[in-house]
């Protein structure tokens, strides 16, 4: 059966080369005897694929022997309460930038073990832009800033992190690997897997060396920060099947021509979709222009009859999962590192014809 092209938010589409290398040496991985699935998370073998894995996440986010690179199960909205246990406590306060569902959550989830605040928000425009750092207000004596660097939900996206007193902390999950952006200013990268590495299953945090230090001890052993790099993500059975993937998804990015082309990649399929956007008077776009993301395209119709109608005509030409998320409305278009140009193109061309026939 050919393959449609998905625009789901996630779990999404992945490297159909990956799946294909997956799918051959799924029941017997090369010169095991078996499958990599029936492997002991202690072995060898699986040793050799988690070192690799790490030490590739480091040189494609040009991160240093500073950071420690964790795989770990839970999500991450895991992220979401396992920092805050780490760092804070009922005294200490961490600053949160609202653009989205999910730092909602993550302030909610913080609430637990400290006292967040907000340090801006763009609740005040529908979550339609990022604030700038003139609107943002940093406490320099807080432990650290959390932001989302690409806002899922409502498609905007961080064109240069926060200049800031204090550690960033940010969640990558919808853009991990997908530019060339200096993140070495953050203590805390998190990304779940479903979108831009692999299946489900897995997330990578990676932790800075003087954020590790400060992190809480008297913690359960499944959450400390410290216990978990001290045990190099084995202190329980580790998600062995999307680590392995992320194994041949990072292989991929390289062969593909490294960030600089996947950007370049993301750019240009994203751009072609914005063009079209502006181009007809049918569609609107939902994030301001300056704050657009190039991972998750959102845009409306002019009213629901238009609406449905874009998405069965799309159906009908085997672009798939573009309803947008019930809190944006309209249309989302998730077009992450793995998603073809060819899709794209298609669905740019399909906003031609539509916007022409109505
Ligand atoms: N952060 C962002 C930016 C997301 O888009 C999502 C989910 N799609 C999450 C966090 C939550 O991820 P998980 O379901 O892995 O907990």
């Amino acid at each position: 059966m050919k393959r449609k092209y998905n625009f789901s938010p996630g779990p999404a589409v992945l490297p159909e080369k990956v799946l294909e290398k997956v799918a051959k040496e799924l029941s017997c991985y090369p010169n095991l005897g078996y499958s990599i699935l029936e492997t002991s998370h202690r072995s060898k073998i699986f040793e050799q694929i988690l070192e690799a894995t790490k030490s590739k996440i480091l040189k494609y986010l040009n991160l240093k022997s500073n950071y420690s690179v964790l795989l770990l199960q839970g999500g991450a909205s895991t992220e979401f309460y396992r920092i805050p246990m780490n760092l804070l406590n009922k005294e200490k306060t961490a600053d949160f930038i609202e653009t989205d569902v999910w730092p909602k959550k993550a302030f909610k989830e913080a609430k637990f073990f400290g006292n967040p605040r907000l340090a801006g928000s763009s609740g005040d425009r529908d979550y339609k832009y990022i604030p700038s750092d003139d609107q943002l207000e940093i406490n320099a004596k807080s432990e650290y800033l959390y932001l989302c660097s690409n806002n899922t939900i409502y498609g905007t996206q961080f064109q240069n992190y926060p200049k800031s007193p204090i550690p960033l902390v940010g969640d990558f999950t919808s853009d991990i690997f997908s530019r060339e952006i200096d993140m070495s200013n953050f203590g805390i990268i998190f990304a779940g897997s479903q979108k831009n590495l692999a299946p489900a299953g897995l997330t990578v945090v990676i932790i800075r060396d003087d954020i590790l230090e400060r992190c809480n001890e008297e913690i359960p052993s499944m959450c400390s920060y410290k216990n978990l790099v001290k045990t190099n993500s084995l202190f329980n059975t580790a998600p062995v099947f999307p680590i392995y993937f992320l194994n041949y998804v990072l292989d991929w990015i390289e062969e593909e021509g490294g960030i600089i082309e996947i950007e370049k990649r993301n750019r240009y399929k994203s751009q072609l979709i914005y063009e079209k956007i502006d181009q007809y008077e049918i569609y609107t776009g939902y994030a301001e222009l300056q704050d657009r993301s190039i991972m998750n395209i959102t845009f409306n119709l002019a009213n629901q009859k238009l609406l449905e109608d874009f998405l069965k005509g799309a159906e009908m030409s085997d672009l798939t999962a573009l309803k947008g998320h019930r809190d944006a409305g309209g249309i989302r278009a998730s077009m992450y590192n793995a998603f073809p140009v060819a899709g794209a193109e298609k669905l740019a061309k399909y906003m031609d014809d539509f916007a022409k026939k109505n």
